[in-house]
């Protein structure tokens, strides 16, 4: 990968960082870099402290964050508007990842909108070039540096590897690291048998006048 030297949780050269992320069904989370881009767009639901939580629920929240993955400042000013921002760059990408509707879909209109002026820097190096936030700091450095990320697996392939749970009320964003691609559900034993129990309880209503 363009941009993969970075371990699987783990530093860049640049200096922004992957946590270790907690899975459903305690799947892998993508490879490299791409595990930033994995845990920014699941940030709407805390696996990990506050069970459920939007991540980006506030301004500070947003801050909290990205500063914690080294993105921007401690002390970086954050507004409403760059959180609006944000959550559009998160939910045009899982619809992107989605891969429901045409160009024409609201979320990618509005991630299209919230990626206009979003920058990003480039260094070079012996081990090839890395993206890092853009010096002029703040929430579009940081955006621009998640969108980089996300092209660069769009470019490389990784990125149809990225899939979204349909479960009801899910919408996680997991990585099929399945040879054949076909794992369709967050986690079998989450999404994936209450959808069967659904069907299970459609047919048995239906055969049943
Ligand atoms: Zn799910």
């Amino acid at each position: 990968m363009l941009t993969g030297h970075v371990s699987m949780t783990g530093e860049s050269r640049a200096g922004w960082r992957i946590s270790e992320s907690v899975q459903p069904g305690g799947r892998p989370p993508a490879p490299g870099s791409l595990a930033l881009v994995q845990a920014f767009v699941n940030s709407y639901y805390d696996l990990e402290i506050s069970h459920g939580a939007d991540l980006f629920a506030t301004p500070a929240a947003l801050r909290s964050w990205l500063a914690a993955h080294g993105l921007i400042t401690p002390t970086a000013r954050v507004t409403d508007v760059d959180r609006e921002r944000a959550i559009a760059v998160r939910e045009g990408l899982r619809s992107l990842a989605a891969s429901t509707g045409g160009d024409d879909r609201p979320a990618l209109r509005k991630l299209n909108a919230a990626a206009t002026g979003a920058a990003v820097e480039l260094r070079f190096g012996g081990r090839g070039p890395e993206f890092l936030p853009s010096s002029a700091g703040g929430v579009p450095g940081a955006l621009g540096l998640v969108l980089a990320l996300s092209a660069c697996a769009m470019i490389d392939g990784s990125w149809a590897r990225l899939k979204v749970c349909p479960g009801v009320e899910c919408g996680w964003m997991f990585f099929d690291h399945s040879r054949n691609q076909t794992s369709r559900w967050c986690s079998m034993s989450v999404c994936g048998a209450r959808a069967k129990a659904r069907s299970h309880y459609r047919r048995h209503k239906e055969a049943s006048p």
